[in-house]
């Protein structure tokens, strides 16, 4: 396979994707479940002659039952990740061009595109000017750097060289509604699960501003060293959101930062109606929210807003000698910014995303999805035999049956059945189904059929 073989195969990959797309309402969203069947297809050992391209495309075409296909219409499980044709394109040319964006000379371009895609962000959720940021893989990442830089900044830096132990026991604060990656952090931070410290939630399933500050009065009291607060603005399980002016004051009363995990919700703030949800964040250290999620900016694409770069810097940047660029000393490295090195041309596709479909034509897509999200909530509540469990924050909501069982076996024959896809938390001890509306390419109809499908499942 050379660049001439890449442009023909490249012509054929893009017809295959358009008819991909055209025909995705035709497949079931969820692949079924059958552990070890697409591996089987796959011969055990790597070819040691080359192969024709014909046939390793018309393999690809045989592991196609084993995709679970996130761009379907009727993906309501998780948060789909979402890719606009747009942000498509711009992979397609990132890809090309496959640049490799660690330091500022490695491409310019991508920094610089980098720092005002940012920008333009900031702008378009309604942060204050001070803000800077850089993108991430993943929220993952963005949340463990910034635990990473809170544990630094209250270890003074000793902990970059000497390492934890014989630290002071360190301590974190979340409510139990933060999404999973926050026990990650505290995990592989070498802060350890036990210091992660879950604030009881108040009936609006926001931490108690009282209990955070009660703890952390209490840890210090125990001499324990308390590092920073992590706030949930859009939960993933029910879309649980603290109130994030309160407890920002109590930490900083308290003297520690503050990061707001925004992974899905964030991309809502771009409507000023849904700001009031996270009122008060304009005065949080850290905020991540991922535009691979509602914005449409093909995964991985994960935005982390700064107050200050300086103690994330500090904490996760080394510059060796042969990482330097001579002479240019006002450049911005964002691999200093981030865990890896290494670091794909992400900004790309957030730049043609937002050019191609305007702040206005996404608003308008959010705004549907959580209008149909409340049209579909009301529709699933009218069923026999179903509650709604929690009412639609933003476009997700739950609703279960009578019992546990009851509903998970609906949740089987629901997915096993294939028109629609939705997946399960357990809410106040409950299993319970999550409906979350926010698939780029859903239309109203898509939508509306969730109930039908659940009536007729129920049925
Ligand atoms: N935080 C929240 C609220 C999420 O919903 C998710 C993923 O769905 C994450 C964090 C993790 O996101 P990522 O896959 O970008 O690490």
């Amino acid at each position: 396979m050379d660049h001439d073989d890449l442009r023909e195969w490249s012509k054929r990959a893009a017809d295959w994707a358009h008819d991909y797309h055209a025909h995705l309402r035709e497949r079931p969203v969820r692949a079924p479940l059958e552990p070890g069947k697409i591996a089987r297809q796959l011969p055990p050992v790597p070819p040691e002659a080359p192969e024709a391209m014909d046939q390793i495309f018309a393999d690809f075409e045989e592991i196609l039952p084993g995709i679970t296909h996130w761009q379907h219409p009727r993906f309501f499980a998780y948060f789909p990740a979402n890719a606009s044709p747009a942000s498509m394109l711009a992979e397609q040319l990132a890809n090309a061009i496959a640049a490799q964006g660690m330091i500022w000379q490695t491409s310019p371009a991508a920094t610089e595109v980098e720092q005002v895609m940012v920008d333009w962000l900031r702008q378009a959720l309604g942060l204050t000017e001070g803000f800077t940021g850089t993108i991430h893989d993943s929220a993952t990442t963005a949340t463990l750097s910034a635990v990473l830089t809170m544990r630094e900044a209250a270890l003074n830096w000793h902990g970059l060289t000497n390492g934890l132990s014989g630290a002071p026991r360190l301590r974190l604060y979340a409510s139990a509604q933060t999404h999973s990656s926050v026990d990650k952090a505290a995990r592989i931070a070498g802060i350890g699960q036990e210091n992660l410290v879950k604030i009881p939630t108040d009936s609006s399933l926001s931490m108690k501003p009282g209990a955070l500050a009660g703890a952390i009065a209490a840890d210090r009291a125990a001499g324990f060293l308390p590092i920073g607060v992590i706030l949930c603005a859009g939960g993933t399980s029910v879309g649980a959101f603290d109130k994030i002016k309160d407890c920002v004051a109590v930490a900083k009363t308290a003297d520690l930062t503050t990061h707001v995990d925004a992974a899905w919700a964030g991309s809502a703030m771009i409507c000023p109606e849904f700001r009031g949800l996270w009122d008060g964040v304009e005065a949080a250290d850290s905020i991540v929210f991922n535009p691979h999620k509602w914005l449409g900016a093909q995964f991985d694409c994960a935005v982390q807003f700064l107050r200050d770069p300086t103690p994330q810097v500090k904490t996760l940047g080394l510059r060796p000698s042969y990482l330097e660029t001579a002479g240019k000393e006002e450049i911005v490295n964002f691999n200093e910014w981030t865990v890896p090195l290494g670091r794909r041309f992400r900004a790309l596709k957030l730049w043609f995303t937002l050019r191609a479909y305007g702040l206005d034509g996404l608003r308008n897509r959010i705004r549907n999805h959580v209008n149909w999200a409340n049209e579909a909530c009301e529709a699933i509540s009218k069923i026999p035999g179903i509650s709604i469990i929690t009412k639609p924050s933003l476009s997700l909501f739950t609703f279960a049956c009578d019992t546990n069982a009851r509903t998970e076996a609906l949740l089987a024959r629901i997915n096993d059945d294939g028109r629609i896809y939705l997946t399960q938390t357990m809410h106040g001890g409950r299993y319970v189904i999550r409906m979350q509306v926010g698939q780029f390419d859903c239309t109203q109809e898509d939508v509306m059929l969730a109930p039908k499908v659940i009536a007729e499942l129920m049925g």
